[in-house]
């Protein structure tokens, strides 16, 4: 029996790499010249699609994937009266042991240190806190805010992390007890529909850092695209809160790559091979 003719490993790393879906190209060949030949239109074409598709954005100023998506969620959390907030990227050790990230958690190995008592914020949820903290002794509840912002975390696996992503993490200060699970899957839900997600379902999980949680999943893959927490929680007392509240942080080029069926991140991310999810040595 003669072997299989298929693409070489070069060849489906540049298709893939050119955004070709090698599951609707034909994979057996004849003859390796017939494969190459095919593997050169095809690659001249999307070269030149992918070209077309840059121009169009770069003439006409357009805004990126994430740039829209940020707008969009953005406003939509806005109308549902939530207050965006900005706080500082660099945070301190003692603010991430109040986390009980100490040496002893296994996030603790992830956090990019700038100096023995600095570091980049691996979350948003310190600096959230302390806002909760803050805002809390305002008579109004509830009390609804959020960050859309960078955060820095050392990965080993590079398909669904990036080493710098955006987070969002929105907070409610101040509503029932009962109602506390039903508000998160409406605010997880909320997000969803505006970052055009469709196909996700919760699941609950032990986090070491949060007690229990509410994720996301999305697709038959079930990839995480959000955590969320509640509280009165087991954090609480360290940052002064007594209210109860519910949480939730997404990543925000995992909603992307998911919404638009992507199954890897890097395309999504700050970076210097692509642009809007075009990778620049495709043109
Ligand atoms: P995972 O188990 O997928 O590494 P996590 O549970 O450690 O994620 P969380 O701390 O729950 O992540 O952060 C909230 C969300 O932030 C995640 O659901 C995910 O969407 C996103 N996120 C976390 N780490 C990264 C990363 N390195 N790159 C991109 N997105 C991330
Ligand atoms: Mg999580």
């Amino acid at each position: 029996m003669s072997d299989v003719i298929t693409w070489t490993g070069v060849q489906s790393r540049r298709l893939k790499e050119l955004g070709v879906d090698l599951e609707t190209c034909p994979v057996n060949f004849s003859t390796p010249v017939e494969r190459n030949k095919l593997f050169q239109q095809i690659e001249k074409k999307e070269v030149r699609s992918q070209r077309a598709k840059l121009s169009e954005f770069l003439a006409r100023g357009k805004k990126s994937h994430l740039e829209l998506l940020k707008e969009k969620i953005s406003l939509t959390l806005h109308n549902q009266g939530f207050y965006r907030v900005t706080t500082p990227t660099i945070i301190t050790k003692t603010a991430l042991a109040k986390m009980t990230i100490d040496e002893n958690h296994p996030l603790f190995h992830q956090v990019c240190w700038i100096n023995e008592k600095q570091c980049l914020r691996p979350m948003l949820a310190p600096n959230l806190y302390s806002l909760m903290m803050d805002l809390g002794r305002l008579n109004h509840r509830p009390i609804r805010f959020f960050e859309m912002g960078p955060c820095f975390r050392n990965e080993s696996d590079g398909a669904r992390h990036n080493y710098e992503f955006t987070m969002l993490n929105l907070v409610e200060m101040g509503l029932a007890k009962e109602d506390r699970h039903a508000r998160l899957e409406e605010l997880a839900s909320i997000v969803a529909a505006a970052s055009g997600l469709t196909d996700f379902q919760f699941e609950s999980e032990d986090s070491k850092v949060y007690g229990s949680t509410l994720d996301i999943v999305a697709g038959h893959e079930k990839i995480e695209v959000a955590s969320g927490a509640m509280g009165p929680h087991p954090l609480d007392a360290a940052w002064g809160i007594t209210d109860t509240w519910v949480g939730m942080g997404f990543g925000i080029e995992r909603l992307l790559m998911v919404s638009r069926g992507d199954t890897t991140i890097g395309k999504w991310g700050k970076s210097l091979s692509y642009l809007n999810g075009i990778r620049l040595n495709s043109i």
